[in-house]
This record gives structure tokens, C-alpha cells and sequence, in this order.
């Protein structure tokens, strides 16, 4: 069964109808591309996946139960991580501090509060490197990172603390050849390691690369949904 489910999902902002009729289903172990044009209904379905914005019709399932999300929050106490472009980092602290900095945030748990800084720093590296990065040091702050990189800190920080679903909001937008390369990589990582993936892009070559799933959207409607072998021209 899915993780996550949206069943005939509706948004409306007053008359304007963001999004109709939306199904997806996000699977343990699985990348779910959603692609779109601007206007679609991308950031609008991440809304509501991520406890931001409630949807006006359909419904929204977790671990097959009829979920109702208040606030971003609510979403992550249910292991479900949202990583924006604009990363929670903050840029002049080391990465295994920004590591732990977000524990606050991701199910009321502190276990920095038991951990020594030498402890921090490992787990920082390891859990880093199990999402296939590997750092120079841990100890540099993250603004000397890649965008790639910042974006793997952030990643590998929520499923230390429990993310089973990352939803990514367009992480290779604003990178290049080798930077985007970083992403794909902690992607196949994920789904290595078992998590459930919603990969937004506008990029149909990078959703093909990591791709279980792809859902098109067109104007708030789903214009195309096929699982990888349907697409596949070697099939
Ligand atoms: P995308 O992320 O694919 O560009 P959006 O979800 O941002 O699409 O937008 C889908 C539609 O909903 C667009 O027509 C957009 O103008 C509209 N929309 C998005 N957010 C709001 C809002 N807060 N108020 C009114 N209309 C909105
Ligand atoms: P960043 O994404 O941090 O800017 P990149 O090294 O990915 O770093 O990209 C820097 C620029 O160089 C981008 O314009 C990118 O398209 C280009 N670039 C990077 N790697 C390659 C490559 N292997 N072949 C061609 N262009 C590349």
C-alpha cells in the first residue's frame, strides 16, 4: 500500500481551480515524478502533501487512513519531509551543527542533547555518505558547500530524524551538469534506503533518469500517469 495517497485531490483559490481530480500514490522505495509547466498545479499538490494548504475536495491518505494536516508539522510527525529550494541551512555554520540544528524541528526529538560533539560530527559524515556524499570535512561551514551538496545536508538530516517520504521541490532547477548529477545521486539514495520520493521537475531528461512514476499535470489536471514501463522504449 502507499505511504501517502491522493484520491480525485481538488484545490480551488476562490474561482480559480489549481487543481481537479488529482490522483498519486507515493510507495516506499519508489521516485513519483511530477511534471508540469508553470501554472500546472506542482507547488500547489506539494502544498497540500506537505500540511501547508488543506485541499478543498478529493482525499488525502497516510499509511492508508484519511489524514487531515494542519500545518507542516503535522506532515513531518507522519515522516514526511519537504526540502525547498531556499534550504534550512544557515550558511556560517558548520554542516554537522545545521545537521542537528533542524532536530528541533523534525518530531520533538533532541538527541544532540545526549550526543558530544565528535558524535555529531560522525554521524553528520555517515549519514551523509549513506545518501552517496562524501564531504572533504564536516566542519566547513555549509556556505562553502555546492548547491547540491547544501541540498544533500538538508536531505540527509530528515531521514536521520524519521523522514520515510521527501518531497523535492525542483531540486535541480538551479543547478548545473555536475551539480544536478549530486541530486540524482542522493535520489537513488533515497530509494535505495527505502523512502518514498516525490520529484517535481521541469526537467522530463532528469525525471527519466530516477523515474518509478510520472504524472503530468496541465493546467490542475492529470494530462498523463504511467509507471516507468510504460514509457520505457526498450519495453
Ligand atoms: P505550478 O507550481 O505548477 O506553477 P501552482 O500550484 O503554483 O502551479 O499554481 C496553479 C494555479 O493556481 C495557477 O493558476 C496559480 O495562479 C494559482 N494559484 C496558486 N496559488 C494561488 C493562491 N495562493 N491564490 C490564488 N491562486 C493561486
Ligand atoms: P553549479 O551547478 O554549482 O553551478 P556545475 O559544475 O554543475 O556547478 O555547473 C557549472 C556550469 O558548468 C553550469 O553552467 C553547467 O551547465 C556547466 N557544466 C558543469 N559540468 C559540465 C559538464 N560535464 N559538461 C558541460 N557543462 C558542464
Amino acid at each position: 500500500a502507499p505511504i501517502v495517497e491522493l484520491r480525485a485531490v481538488g484545490k480551488s483559490y476562490g474561482n480559480i481551480h489549481a487543481l481537479r481530480d488529482v490522483d498519486l500514490a507515493v510507495h516506499a522505495g519508489r521516485v513519483s515524478c511530477v511534471l508540469g509547466d508553470n501554472g500546472a498545479g506542482k507547488s500547489t499538490l506539494i502544498k497540500i502533501i506537505s500540511g501547508l494548504h488543506r485541499h478543498t475536495t478529493g482525499e488525502l491518505l497516510v499509511d492508508g487512513e484519511p489524514a487531515r494536516f494542519s500545518t507542516p508539522r503535522d506532515a513531518l510527525d507522519r515522516g514526511i519531509a519537504t526540502v525547498y529550494q531556499d534550504l534550512a541551512t544557515v550558511t556560517l555554520m558548520p554542516v554537522w551543527r545545521n545537521f542537528f540544528l533542524g532536530s528541533e524541528l523534525t518530531r520533538g526529538r533532541w538527541p544532540f542533547q545526549r550526543l558530544d560533539i565528535p558524535r555529531m560530527r560522525s554521524v553528520a559524515d555517515a549519514e551523509l555518505r549513506a545518501m552517496g556524499i562524501v564531504l572533504d570535512d564536516v566542519d566547513q561551514p555549509v556556505g562553502s558547500l555546492s548547491g547540491g551538496q547544501r541540498q544533500s545536508v538538508a536531505i540527509a538530516r530528515a531521514v536521520h530524524f524519521g523522514a520515510r517520504v521527501l518531497i523535492l521541490d525542483e531540486p535541480t532547477a538551479a543547478l548545473g551538469v555536475k551539480q544536478s548529477g549530486v541530486v540524482l545521486r542522493y535520489v537513488a539514495a533515497a530509494r535505495e534506503r527505502g523512502l518514498g520520493v516525490v520529484f517535481i521537475t521541469h526537467n522530463p531528461h532528469h525525471a527519466y533518469l530516477v523515474g518509478d512514476h510520472f504524472t503530468v499535470l496541465r493546467l490542475g489536471t492529470v494530462e498523463l500517469s504511467a509507471d516507468r514501463a510504460d514509457v520505457d522504449l526498450d519495453h
